[in-house]
């Protein structure tokens, strides 16, 4: 075992569910190390929505107190006996996911993001019962699988949200085979889908993003995407009815207003729309029905963040292509603001914190 310099373990916590976003700096216990543990002193952490639905309890009830935050880049500062491809001084970055069995179907087929018994970033019990606390801290400790590294070219404040909203949408195009001469669809150009434009772009597709965003419309195009459409308009699919061959979702929040019939107009004939965006528990998808499904063939589905192969490969593509995503950095003490403002949708389009407690 090779052990650089010991770490604090603090972050910012939430202690008082009614007070979501007013965080307090806590100290917490990390996850007893073990052989195939990396330890990372963590530079950078993005703010994804799932720490506001986590934080506001829309997933349901958190611990507590939880400090949230899965976009975790930093520097290793030990690595156990077992532990290869690390070593202290590296730049490396964990997600939404921490730990897996290890064991199971999914696991060996790599695609440990499926895991059943998958140990997510935050809010979850270790067998020992130690809490999972997210990266709005000072260190983390993750098995060597859920740890990835970070290529020289890609700065760290880049690198972040790639950790989580790149990754979600990268897996499901490259899952559901967006390349060249495929026309891809994104729904909903937030932290997640405006990843998917530029990963879908860099893939070599034809990219359509819908909004009902006027305003971002300019971004949009900067980004890449080949047509931009305004899902506010009345009859907006019709002109692309039987076109697309992939639709990735990243809308968080559906009402009554997600006009999922119309989404599923587009889809070219066996085309599938994979939604990865997770709204509040009791917010569902809009009921369809089989009429909806007849006319094209088409097929319903989800994604859930991606494998450490897809990571890896996302960042050779965000490496080599030069890619960089749109974010705001700030103190890692100002979070309140920046949870404020993805709850408000006032995010454009990641904002990314850097450390300010080590
Ligand atoms: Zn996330
Ligand atoms: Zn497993």
């Amino acid at each position: 075992m090779s052990l650089s310099r010991p770490v604090e373990h603090k972050g910012y916590a939430l202690t008082d569910p009614k007070k979501w976003n007013d965080l307090k700096v806590t100290d917490f216990k990390p996850k007893t190390f073990e052989a195939d543990d990396v330890e990372i002193a963590i530079t950078h952490c993005g703010v994804c929505g799932s720490d506001v639905h986590t934080l506001t309890q829309g997933w349901g009830e958190s611990k507590l107190p939880l400090i949230v935050g899965h976009e975790i880049i930093g520097t290793v500062t030990r690595v156990g006996d077992k532990v290869k491809d690390f070593k202290p001084g590296d730049r490396a970055g964990v997600g939404a996911q921490r730990g897996s069995c290890m064991s199971c179907r999914a696991c060996k087929d790599g695609l440990e993001n499926y895991c059943p018994k998958g140990i997510e970033t935050y809010n979850a019990v270790y067998p020992d019962g130690v809490v999972a606390q997210g990266g709005y801290s000072t260190a983390i400790r993750a098995h060597q699988r859920f740890v990835f590294p970070i290529p020289d070219e890609i700065e760290s404040r880049d690198a972040a949200s790639m950790m989580c909203a790149g990754l979600t949408v990268f897996s499901p195009l490259k899952t559901h085979g967006c390349g060249p001469g495929k026309k891809v669809g994104i729904v909903g150009i937030g932290g997640l889908g405006h990843y998917a434009v530029l990963w879908a772009k860099a893939m070599g597709a034809e990219v359509y993003a819908f909004t009902h965003d006027d305003s971002k419309v300019d971004d949009i195009k900067k980004m890449g995407a080949d047509h931009v459409v305004n899902t506010g308009k009345k009859d907006f699919a019709k002109d692309y009815s039987h076109t697309l061959d992939i639709i990735v979702s990243t809308r968080d929040s559906f009402g009554d207003k997600m006009p999922l019939g119309d989404f599923l107009s587009m889809l070219y004939v066996h085309g599938r729309f994979i939604t990865v965006g997770l709204p509040d528990a009791d917010d569902t998808l809009p009921p369809v029905h089989p009429f909806d499904f007849a006319p094209n063939g088409c097929l319903l589905g989800g994604s859930k963040i991606g494998s450490k192969e897809d990571c890896l490969e996302m960042l050779e593509l965000a490496r080599s292509k030069g890619i960089k995503p749109w974010i705001e950095e700030m103190p890692m003490c100002d979070v309140g603001k920046a949870l404020q403002n993805v709850k408000d949708n006032k995010v454009r389009y990641r904002y990314v914190l850097t450390q300010d407690l080590a």
